[in-house]
C-alpha cells in the first residue's frame, strides 16, 4: 500500500475568533492511501495553538511505511504501529487513520457507518459556531446561520465582553445556543455567575469552561452549575476519558485530538460506560476529514461538524448538512468525492 500527502491552507470564510486568537487560515496535510487501485482519502487538519504544522506532519508522515503490513485490513496491527512511532502528532496519525478507513469502506463497497452497524436516520442536528467578532459582523454571521437548529458560541473573554455577544445573537434570533469558553474563565465564582446566566438565554451546554489545570474547580463548577459542562482540551484520548467523571457531564470528540476514527469509536463506548454525554466536533476541515467524523454521528448526542462550512476550499464532497442536520450517504468508505 502506497501513502502520498500533501499540503493544504485551508481558506477561511470569516476570520475565526476564539479566546486565544484570532486567525484566518488553517494548515492541513491531505493524505492518500492506494492499493488495487483504490484511493483512500485522509487529512490533518493543524490549528497552530495545538503544535503540530505542515512541517511535523510531512515529517512524521515520512516516517509511516505501510508497504510493511501486508494486510491493510489489520487497523489492530498497522495504528497501533503508527501510534508508537512518536508521541503527539495526533492529527498526522488521525489522517492516516482516516485514509485506511476510507479504503477499506471503499474495497468493501460500504459506509462506515454500516460496518459499525448504525442507523444513519439517527444522525444528530448539528450546529454552527458562530466567532468573538464585532457587534455588526456576528448579527451577519447570525442571520447567514438561519438555517441551523442549534448555534455555538466561541465566548471565553471577560464577563462584559461574553455577555453582549450573546445578547448580540438574542437580539437576531431564538435559535438554542451552546458555549464553548476554551478555557477562558479562570476563577470558578466567576465562572458560576456566568452559567447561571447563560441559562436564563436558551443556553443548552458550556463546553471548557475552565482551564484543563483546574479540574478541581471545574468539579466544584459542576456541582453548582445549572448547565451541563463539556470537556474539550482536558480530554484528548482514549486513556483521558476516565478522568471526565466527576469533573464534566459530557465530553468533545475531535477526530484531529484522538488519532482517528479507530480511538473515537473506542472513546464513545467508554465515555457511555461511564455515563457521559458524547458531543462530535471538529477543527476548520475539509469535508474529508468533517464526512469521516460524520460516520460516527448516529452514536453521539450532539455534533459540531461545520468545520468544512467554514472554509473556502473544501477539495471534497462528502457528508452534508440539510435543515441543520447531518445527512449521510451511501457513498463507501468515508462518504467523500474528490473534487
Ligand atoms: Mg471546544
Amino acid at each position: 500500500m502506497q501513502l502520498r500527502f500533501y499540503p493544504h491552507t485551508l481558506e477561511l470564510r470569516h476570520a475565526f475568533g476564539i479566546a486565544a486568537n484570532t486567525r484566518t487560515s488553517t494548515p492541513a496535510m491531505m493524505v492518500e492511501v492506494e492499493r488495487d487501485g483504490i484511493i483512500g482519502y485522509g487529512e490533518a487538519s493543524m490549528p497552530p495553538y495545538l503544535g503540530e504544522s505542515q512541517e511535523t506532519a510531512a515529517a512524521f508522515l515520512r516516517r509511516v511505511d505501510l508497504t510493511r503490513f501486508a494486510d491493510p485490513f489489520q487497523l489492530e496491527e498497522i495504528l497501533p504501529a503508527i501510534d508508537a512511532l512518536a508521541p503527539g502528532n495526533a492529527a498526522a496519525k488521525a489522517a492516516v487513520d482516516i485514509a485506511l478507513h476510507d479504503w477499506i469502506g471503499k474495497k468493501l463497497g460500504a459506509p462506515w457507518h454500516r460496518l459499525w452497524g448504525l442507523d444513519p436516520a439517527k444522525a444528530p442536528i448539528t450546529s454552527f459556531t458562530i466567532g468573538i467578532d464585532t457587534p455588526e459582523v456576528v448579527r451577519q454571521k447570525t442571520r447567514e446561520a438561519a438555517g441551523y437548529r442549534i448555534l455555538k458560541v466561541k465566548l471565553g473573554r471577560d464577563a462584559t465582553t461574553d455577555r453582549e455577544l450573546i445578547e448580540t445573537i438574542r437580539s437576531v434570533t431564538g435559535t438554542p445556543i451552546t458555549v464553548d469558553a476554551n478555557q477562558g474563565w479562570k476563577n470558578r465564582d466567576e465562572a458560576l455567575r456566568m452559567s447561571e446566566w447563560l441559562a436564563g438565554q436558551g443556553v443548552l451546554f458550556i463546553e471548557q469552561p475552565m482551564p484543563k489545570e483546574q479540574p478541581d474547580d471545574t468539579a466544584w463548577l459542576r456541582e453548582r452549575s445549572p448547565l451541563p459542562l463539556i470537556a474539550d482540551e482536558s480530554i484528548q484520548r482514549l486513556a483521558d476519558v476516565v478522568k471526565a467523571r466527576g469533573v464534566f457531564d459530557g465530553i468533545n470528540i475531535k477526530l484531529m485530538k484522538c488519532t482517528g476514527l479507530r480511538e473515537a469509536h473506542r472513546m464513545i463506548t467508554v465515555a457511555r460506560a461511564l455515563g457521559l454525554k458524547v458531543m462530535l466536533g471538529c477543527m476548520t476541515e475539509t469535508s474529508c476529514a468533517i464526512s469521516a467524523a460524520a460516520q460516527l454521528s448516529p452514536l453521539v448526542d450532539w455534533a459540531d461538524l461545520d468545520g468544512a462550512l467554514l472554509i473556502k476550499n473544501d477539495l471534497f464532497t462528502g457528508a452534508t448538512i440539510t435543515d441543520g442536520r447531518v445527512t449521510l450517504s451511501d457513498h463507501p468508505g468515508i462518504g467523500v468525492v474528490k473534487h
